[in-house]
């Protein structure tokens, strides 16, 4: 393969007519789906259509503890989560799901809650009907509902139920609880076939029949199409991959992404990025949940950041500024900058709530953290807002760019405190409602004028 010299090459660019050397990075088109609405009260969060990706998770509080679960939805609400789902796996649990709807709503929580169903869900939503009226949509999986008739009656059961209370449901089939008379069908008819599938082709398969045949059959029993999201969760990244864009070819139902089991800490995440990312390049996937097992004691609200943050990196939604940081090397050999960055990073997450209804546009702005002045300044100059810290060895003076031009160099033990008041003064200005507001300046620190 040859490659065109640097001569040809810029005598291209400076061409007017010249094409640019590749296509313009771009995700595909979002698959066309129904839009599925789930409400509670007045806020509706839509799922599918042209509604944006959703953020959704889920609490591992005990349902029937509902001071404990509202907290923690709350958290998660806080955190950027648009629906939060519960498990109702008790009829301890299902009794105080109402209750933990109306502390919800006392403390001004209106994300709406979706119940989980195992096993037992067609008699909880039938013995406990202001369960089933609290919450918003209700989870089923088809294959853990008993077998034969017992299986379609209580399918039917939980079906009628959402009819009733005109509730979205979620067909929810998981490679760990598949459905055994089906698989065990298909594998007959596997068997039967001149050149056998494998068996994990067959699994896949499986899944996909599983999700539309059952949305199919809530269709025939009255639920509208429209109250209707699929998923098939596997754990093994090629699998999930491969199982959503067969059901993104078959069906026109939102699609619901997760990697089951995802695991801990980086391997959950990278796992489920992976995955995830794939697909949603592809177009597929209407809500995401990305299920982290936490570290104990962990923040249960990492599961949402993470999503949001695949999202956002993948330029599909903007949740909060981005923090471009380098990652250190030898050139700084102090922690200044490492603390800086996470330093801003939490400031930035924790200004959300209210930035975002007082600054709209403002989870667009772009902040730049450097270690050193290699790409420091160059780095900066591209974000809205950036800081080039000194590396080992340089003069002890810290550069400040806003909007690409160098405005103050900060210096002493306050950078930090007098960066981020220069953050929020740029945000008061450039995203405030009123052009040239007054900045909102921190108590005791002003940000310096321009060098
Ligand atoms: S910007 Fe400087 S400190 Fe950061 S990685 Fe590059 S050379 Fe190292």
């Amino acid at each position: 393969m040859t490659f065109p010299s640097v001569n040809a090459a810029l005598a291209n660019a400076a061409s007017v007519n010249a094409a640019p050397p590749a296509a313009e990075p771009s995700v595909a088109r979002r698959r066309p789906t129904r839009a599925v609405a789930v409400r509670w009260g007045t806020h509706v969060v839509r799922v599918g259509g042209d509604a944006p990706v959703v953020v959704q998770s889920m609490t591992n509080t005990d349902t029937a503890d509902p001071q404990a679960t509202a907290r923690q939805v709350r958290e998660l609400w806080q955190a950027g989560s648009e629906l939060v789902r519960v498990t109702v796996n008790t009829p301890e649990a299902a009794a105080r799901v109402a209750d933990l709807r109306d502390a919800l709503d006392r403390m001004g929580v209106p994300v709406p809650l979706v119940g989980d169903f195992h096993y037992n869900g067609h008699k909880l939503l039938t013995q406990f009907p202001e369960c089933a009226r609290a919450l918003s949509k209700y989870r089923i999986n088809p294959g853990n509902m008993g077998g034969g008739k017992h299986r379609d009656d209580n399918f039917a059961q939980m079906i009628q139920v959402a009819c009733q209370n005109e509730k979205p449901i979620r067909i929810g089939v998981n490679w760990g609880s598949l459905d055994h008379e089906l698989m065990a069908r298909m594998m007959d008819a596997n068997a039967a076939r001149p050149s056998p599938w494998s068996a994990s082709a067959v699994m896949r398969e499986a899944l996909v029949v599983s999700a539309i045949s059952n949305a199919e059959r809530a269709q025939e029993l009255g639920l509208p199409g429209d109250a209707i999201v699929l998923s098939c969760k596997v754990s093994q990244v090629q699998d999930l991959i491969a199982v959503y864009r067969e059901l993104s070819r078959r069906c026109d139902y939102p699609l619901h992404l997760g990697l089951t089991e995802a695991g801990m800490g980086s391997k959950g995440i990278v796992a489920s990025t992976a995955a995830l990312a794939v697909l949603l390049q592809q177009g597929i996937g209407d809500t995401i949940r990305i299920s982290l097992t936490p570290e104990p004691g962990g923040d249960r609200c990492r599961e949402v950041i993470v999503a949001q943050e695949i999202l956002q990196t993948m330029g599909l939604r903007a949740f909060t500024p981005m923090v471009a940081a380098c990652p250190g090397c030898g050139r700084t050999s102090s922690t200044v900058f490492q603390e800086l960055a996470a330093s801003i990073q939490d400031y930035l997450r924790d200004q959300m709530p209210v930035w975002k209804t007082r600054y709209p546009g403002v989870e667009n702005m772009h902040v730049a953290v450097m270690g050193c002045v290699v790409n420091g300044p160059g780095e900066s100059r591209h974000a809205d807002i950036g800081i080039s810290l000194p590396g080992t060895g340089e003069v002890p003076a810290a550069p400040v760019y806003v909007d690409g031009k160098r405005t103050v160099t900060l210096k002493g033990d306050t950078i930090a405190d007098e960066f981020k008041a220069i953050v929020e003064q740029y945000v008061a200005r450039r995203y405030g409602q009123e052009q040239g507001a007054a900045a909102v300046h921190r108590p005791g620190v002003v940000a310096r004028q321009a060098d």
